[in-house]
């Protein structure tokens, strides 16, 4: 299992706990039941590994937003 965090428009930050990989893009509110977009810099995950938790929450992002890649062809720059 894996705490994800989401913002509340009225309430402000909450978290979720789910599966690994399996945390939805908006989630209900705990408090008032708004639906709530992530946020993408989970606190939670602060002890993990830097370069692993940019990595997962690029691989969770690009889902709905396509990262643009800006590495050249054959660079190996990163
Ligand atoms: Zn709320």
């Amino acid at each position: 299992m894996a705490t994800y965090a989401y913002r509340c428009p009225a309430c402000g930050d909450f978290d979720l706990t789910r599966p690994m990989g399996e945390a939805p893009d908006r989630a209900v509110c705990t408090r008032c039941g708004a639906s709530s977009p992530r946020r993408w810099d989970a606190p939670s995950l602060a002890g993990m590994n830097p370069a692993l938790r940019s990595a997962l929450a690029r691989e969770e992002a690009s889902r709905d937003a396509p990262e643009v890649v800006r590495r050249s062809p054959g660079g190996e720059r990163r």
